[in-house]
């Protein structure tokens, strides 16, 4: 009989292995079933049912370790297959194959397949005759996963070390930059401020620190038209692979609010490793305690001070211990502050003649009777003052928005912002001017009307030339923008103000919008720290270097 085509007839090496190390030969029925006699017949009786198989030899490594492939008789029938000799291998089970999967995949996904043996592990279920597609197509769902498994806790222990080391590091490892900040474009672990969204953050620290609860500043940046972190992502075009909501709007919410106020990374200070998986398998991501966070500090620049950072976490700590319920501020509330310790003010209430009495007391003096004194103030006659103190705020910033709008139409600015433009002009030519020489230098060079010495000495004064125009426009624009910024930033600010420009009582809206802080120092003698401070200071420069200073009058 004429022997049939190779692709269908197979030289089959059965192969056997065991040993007590990998706990193969258990108790009782393991024993019995991972016995070598036990796999060959195993074997024998699925060949039964196989004519186009033959055997070829049997081989069996009995006492080795399936966790690597230095197996005398595995080696040999790998020979054996290089050779051509055999062209089909047989296993009881893939773990009688090897037990190190990655390795056991790569033989059976790829060097196999690439020498045409057919591989075929019974109790599994697998024939890579049968597999979908032949080799390199699907493997069945039991071994697939097998190997998958081995691969994936090697790389999730490779990935876990790798992202451990970058933390480490101070490297910025999150998938997306947290509000405030972008990816720098050279350097993805490293964060940049994202100027619009870090003012927004800023506000949202200074409201905060002025008193609003979170419910209030996420209404004020709605109303205000602030997207919310999650719109600002979509619309600086970061696809988001799952899009929380579909139809409406992500609005600022409390806890979107609560979020940045309690985020560590706005003062520079890269936390991270916060949560852990308790391992590859399981996706549910559980919280670290905050010692074992990774925290790098000054890895990129802080967009809020330390200190403002730590005196919000100290207001968030005092409202759930004040307020749980976020309602029932007082106008002042965490405004209050002692002038010459700088601990906060307490309220105090008692009942005097069936009426109340309510004061404030520094804390500082209250907890510690040696520290500090009472400086034990009524709330009316506090609130008074403040009102007082308040009102003449509103009208020097309404005398110094007049002031600035005079200044816009004074033709000293106009004057100021054109020198700027020629400036810049004339500078530009000049910097178009070198470039150009700098250019035909090289021509003149291979021309021969210049040497090489003088190419070298010319270039060098061209390129000082262009440099220092380069810094000179750069400096020119920025000072021309200056002068453009106050303009237009102005309105933001004053605005805030002109709107309690009729105040006659002072409501807690009206306190936090306006008031950063107040120092009590004794009942004559009330500071108050505004918002917006830095912008009133850059104005009343501005207005003493371009037009004639408002009338202010001076803080008590
Ligand atoms: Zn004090």
């Amino acid at each position: 009989m004429e022997k049939k085509n190779n692709s269908n007839t197979y030289q089959a090496a059965i192969y056997l292995r065991l040993s007590r190390e990998d706990g193969d030969a258990g108790e009782g029925m393991k024993l019995v079933s991972n016995s070598i006699s036990n796999q060959k017949a195993l074997i024998m009786d699925f060949l039964k049912s196989h004519a186009e198989i033959e055997i070829h030899s049997v081989y069996a490594d009995d006492g080795y370790s399936g966790v690597n492939f230095d197996r005398p008789n595995f080696q040999r029938m790998l020979e054996d297959i290089r050779e051509g000799i055999v062209n089909c291998v047989i296993v009881k089970d893939l773990s009688r194959f090897g037990r190190n999967y990655i390795e056991a995949g790569r033989y059976i996904e790829k060097i196999f397949p690439m020498l045409g043996v057919r591989f075929i592990a019974i109790t599994d279920n697998y024939d890579s005759l049968d597999a979908q597609g032949g080799y390199g197509g699907d493997m069945v769902v039991p071994f697939k996963n097998l190997i998958n498994d081995a691969y994936c806790r090697d790389i999730s222990i490779k990935i876990r070390s790798h992202l451990e080391m970058k933390r480490k590091k101070g490297e910025y490892i999150g998938a997306f930059a947290v509000y405030g900040y972008r990816k720098d474009e050279r350097n993805k672990n490293q964060l940049v401020i994202d100027e619009y969204a870090a003012g927004v953050v800023r506000d949202i620290f200074t409201m905060k620190l002025c008193g609003l609860s979170q419910q209030a500043i996420a209404d004020k940046l709605n109303a205000d038209g602030i997207l919310s972190p999650m719109e600002y992502k979509k619309s600086v075009g970061i696809n988001l692979e799952t899009s929380f909501k579909k139809s409406a709007q992500a609005k600022w919410c409390y806890n979107s609010v609560t979020r940045i106020l309690k985020n560590e990374i706005y003062t520079g200070t890269l936390a991270q490793g916060k949560q852990t998986t308790p391992n590859y398998k399981i996706k549910t991501r559980v919280m670290k305690p905050e010692e074992e966070w990774v925290k790098v500090e000054d890895t990129h620049e802080a967009i809020i001070p330390a200190k403002d950072f730590a005196l919000v976490q100290e207001l968030l700590a005092q409202d759930t211990r004040i307020s749980p319920e976020k309602e029932a501020l007082y106008p002042l509330a965490g405004l209050l502050y002692c002038g010459d310790c700088k601990e906060p003010m307490v309220r105090k209430t008692i009942p005097a003649g069936g009426k109340k009495y309510v004061y404030y007391v520094c804390s500082g003096n209250k907890k510690d009777r040696s520290s500090c004194s009472p400086h034990r103030i009524p709330e009316t006659e506090l609130t008074e003052t403040v009102l007082c103190l308040v009102q003449m705020h509103i009208e020097k910033v309404l005398t110094l928005e007049k002031a600035m709008e005079a200044i816009e139409k004074a033709p000293k600015l106009k004057a100021d912002v054109a020198k700027f433009d020629v400036r810049i002009r004339k500078k530009k030519g000049e910097l178009e001017k070198a470039e150009k020489r700098k250019m035909n230098l090289y021509e003149d060079l291979k021309d021969g009307i210049i040497t090489k010495k003088e190419y070298l000495q010319l270039k060098a004064e061209y390129d000082r030339r262009i440099g220092e125009a380069e810094t000179l426009i750069r400096s020119y624009e920025k000072e021309a923008s200056l002068i453009l910024e106050s303009r237009s930033s102005l309105h933001e600010w004053v605005r805030a103000f002109k709107e309690y420009r009729n105040i006659q009582t002072l409501e807690r809206n009206a306190a936090v919008v306006m008031i950063k802080k107040v120092l009590v120092y004794s009942a004559d003698r009330i500071e108050v720290i505004y918002n917006f401070n830095d912008e009133f200071a850059r104005c009343m420069e501005y207005t003493a270097a371009y037009g004639e200073a408002p009338e202010g009058k001076e803080a008590v």
